[in-house]
This record gives structure tokens, sequence and C-alpha cells, in this order.
């Protein structure tokens, strides 16, 4: 089968227009730089059959910071090679120039979980986020789109989008695909070096080993969880939080059989992880 690559709005469309009605899309948005998360995605949305579109794009408009902008890794002609073959049906590349010409003024802001967790230390970040998914429903139109639960304030806040905007798209959840440490796979982690790896493989080995210490506070499990990190060398810490997955309230005390996940953001050399997971 074919991938066919679109660099423009025009070129999408036209892609697009060829489809028969009765073909449903499956939307992937990434930033690039694809490794096996992204794959569970893209394999997800091919075996449900829909047509499967992947945008790579960099959003500068969920960017708080221009450094880390600037140093986001790509490997554009290597990511065409893997969903080529992965049978990708069609991959877009928008331009910044087309998503945000000159004068461009519109963007979503959600009021209730926006500026909790990532938000709090990511200003706007979530506003660039739902932009530009939004603005991507809108131009692909797709059935179905596929987010990963690594990222899961992202995920949480798109599917209130949808519904908040009845977008009717479906949103599909994909769990976090980890490498043989447990570390969640994420195109930053490329800025790592040896070291860097050794010391973020920590992230998931501490949370794995307090996901069933008996606290009754949550407020004393997440100091026992930041301790424990920085006794293995993540001493730069951005949040530990545990927060109700339905809800993203955050609960005093630790009750048993309502699903409580722990969300955790650090630095490693200089890179932002993060990592989220159930708390049994
Ligand atoms: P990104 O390119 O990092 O913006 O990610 C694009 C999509 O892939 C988002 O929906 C992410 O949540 C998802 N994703 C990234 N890393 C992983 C992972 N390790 N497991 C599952 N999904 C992921």
């Amino acid at each position: 089968m074919q991938t066919n690559i679109a660099r423009s709005l025009l070129n999408l469309k036209k892609n697009l227009s060829n489809l028969k009605k009765s073909q449903k899309i499956g939307l992937v948005p990434t930033m690039g730089c694809i490794h096996n998360g992204h794959l569970e995605l893209i394999k997800k949305c091919k075996k449900l059959k829909y047509f499967t579109v992947v945008s790579i794009f960099v959003n500068p408009a969920q960017f708080n910071n221009q450094k880390d902008l600037k140093k986001y890794p790509s490997q554009e002609k290597k990511d065409i090679e893997i969903l080529k073959k992965n049978d990708v049906d069609l991959v877009f590349f928008p331009k910044t120039k087309q998503m945000y010409p000159l004068g461009y003024s519109t963007y979503i802001k959600e009021i209730n979980f926006s500026d909790i967790l990532c938000g709090k230390y990511r200003k706007n970040h979530f506003s660039g986020v739902l932009t530009i998914v939004l603005k991507l429903f809108l131009i692909v139109k797709p059935y179905a789109a596929f987010f990963g639960e690594k990222d899961f304030q992202q995920l949480f806040l798109i599917k209130k989008m949808v519904k908040d905007f009845n977008l009717g798209v479906k949103i599909i959840g994909i769990p976090t695909v980890r490498d043989s440490n447990g570390l969640a796979l994420s195109s930053r982690n490329k800025l790592l070096n040896a070291r860097g790896l050794e010391i973020a493989k920590q992230i998931y080995l501490n949370i794995k080993k307090i996901r069933n210490l008996d606290y009754k506070y949550t407020k004393d499990l997440e100091l026992y969880l930041k301790k424990e990190l920085k006794k293995s060398g993540l001493n730069n810490i951005e949040y530990i939080e545990i927060r109700e997955t339905n809800s993203l309230k955050h609960p005093k005390s630790i009750i048993r059989g309502k699903t409580l996940r722990i969300f955790i953001a650090v630095h490693v050399e200089g890179v932002r992880l993060i990592d989220n997971c159930k708390l049994n």
C-alpha cells in the first residue's frame, strides 16, 4: 500500500477528497521522532481499518519555553521510512505559516483543568495543544483520533474539548508504551545520554515500588516518593501528585477502590520528562 505525503492544506484536501464516503478517517497527531509509543497508536488505528493519517508538527503554540522548542528532536526522513513500513496511508506535515499565518489570534482556553499538573508549570501549554488539535480535527475531519495515556492530562483535556464543543470525534486512549526498564517512551528520551537514561529509568522503578504501599494520606505518599526519587538521583522534581483518574481531583486520603493515578514531572539533564501510572 502507498503512503502519501501532504505538506500543504491544499495537498491534504486533495488526498482526502479521493476517499470513498464510507471510509472512516483515523488521525494520529504527533510531533514526530516516531517511536514505538506512537506506533501503538498507529497500529490501533490500522487495526480498526481507518484510513490512517499521521500528522507531524512541532506545534510552537504549546511550548512555553523557546529553548525547549528549539532543541525538540526531529528526524523527518527516518519518520517517513518508519511510517511507510507501518502502512500509514497519509503523513501530514503542516507548515507553521499555514497553521498560524501572520495575524493569527484565536486560541482555545479550558478553564478548570489546564492550570494543574503540567499546566501549572507550562503556562498556556494546554491552550496551544487544544488549539492545534481542534485545527487538525477541522482540517482532517477524522472519525476517530488516537492519543497516548502517557500524556494523561492532555488526553483528559482533549476528551473534554470534544464533549464541550460537540465535535463528534471518537477519542481513543492508548496505554503507555515503555522500554525494557519501564521508562515511558518519549521523543525527548533521545536528548538524554547514557547517564541521563540510567537516572530516568528510576522514575518508573520507584513508582512501581510505592504503588502498593499502605499510606493513608496522599501527601505522605507523595512525599515518600519524592524522597525515594531523590535518593535515586532524580533531584530536579517538578511535581508529584496523586489524582483521581476520572476527575483529576486531588484527594486528601488514599481510598482503595477509587481509581487513583500518580503523576510525575522531572527534569533530567535539562530534559523535561513526565509519567503517570495507576495506583493500586
Ligand atoms: P508526541 O509526539 O510526543 O506529541 O506524542 C504524540 C502522541 O503519541 C500523543 O498522543 C502521545 O500521548 C502519544 N505517545 C507518546 N509517547 C507515548 C508512549 N510512550 N506510549 C503511548 N503513547 C505515547
